[in-house]
């Protein structure tokens, strides 16, 4: 595998869908981005090429791991 082909995303929590959906629309027409909903967590995820950024408002176990709700 070339690395030079792979880019490093940065995972971001988001806890409103409503902020994840502001995101999309910032970098609407600027970056290319993919959304994808998911119907099974009600999430939205937001993948952003020109950020580096995913911005979901799906918790990883990672996350509940080292965060205390
Ligand atoms: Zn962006």
């Amino acid at each position: 595998m070339n690395i030079n082909n792979m880019i490093t995303f940065e995972y971001q929590y988001i806890k409103k869908q409503e902020d994840v959906r502001k995101h999309i629309q910032e970098c609407e027409g600027k970056h290319t981005q993919q959304a994808i909903y998911s119907t099974f967590h009600d999430a939205i995820t937001q993948i952003c090429y020109g950020c580096k950024k995913i911005r979901t408002t799906i918790i990883t176990t990672e996350q509940l791991n080292t965060t205390h709700l």
